[in-house]
């Protein structure tokens, strides 16, 4: 017997239909789909559609989801369109004893325009690994940034552009990770 009345209920409608003839050949698993149709097949894009909440696409999508790109590169992208990545700043704020100062040059409130542009170790990676392959359009404000990878329209060359942009801000993040491992092992240390 379940606890869960719902449950109960589905049991007895169950138990009802097979006192009206339904047997092991007709009582089969059935996966809903678009349009109310249910198939005995599961789909996973279909089902994906059918549970979650359907928002208009923001602007910036092609900056992040593009052919060819390396997830992880697009995770942490996301996560910074989003100003949600675990910096100093963001963690101080549900955990008020941590140090939020940056632990790649420890001189500074870690925020995410910091991590990536500010900071003299980051914006050093940025530049060194993006000037020559932005040319004209090197920018080092977040928004200028986002506009650019935003213009992705998805051609190879397009697609591998944003891929190494994407790649450049994972380094600084990536970095502060390990080195915030490294110095909770080997306090005090600095890179820069
Ligand atoms: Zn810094």
């Amino acid at each position: 017997m379940h606890r869960v009345v719902q449950l109960v209920d589905i049991e007895n409608e169950i138990l009802k239909l097979r006192l009206q003839g339904l047997n092991s050949d007709t009582d089969i698993r059935l996966w809903r789909g678009v349009g109310d149709l249910f198939k005995p097949k599961f789909d996973t894009h279909q089902t994906w559609q059918l549970t979650r909440e359907q928002t208009p696409r923001v602007h910036w999508f092609n900056a992040v989801w593009f052919r060819g790109a390396t997830p992880k590169y697009s995770v942490i992208t996301w996560l910074a369109v989003h100003d949600r990545l675990a910096t100093g700043a963001r963690v101080q704020r549900w955990s008020p004893q941590t140090d939020a100062h940056c632990v790649l040059c420890s001189g500074h409130l870690e925020t995410r325009e910091h991590l990536y542009f500010s900071c003299s170790y980051s914006k050093k990676i940025w530049r060194d690994l993006t000037a020559s392959l932005m040319g004209s359009r090197y920018t080092e404000v977040w928004s200028s940034i986002l506009e650019i990878l935003a213009e992705n329209r998805r051609s190879s060359t397009d697609c591998f552009f944003s891929d190494m942009l994407s790649n450049a801000l994972f380094i600084p993040y990536g970095e502060r990770e390990m080195e915030e491992n490294m110095e909770k092992l080997t306090r005090p240390r600095r890179l820069c």
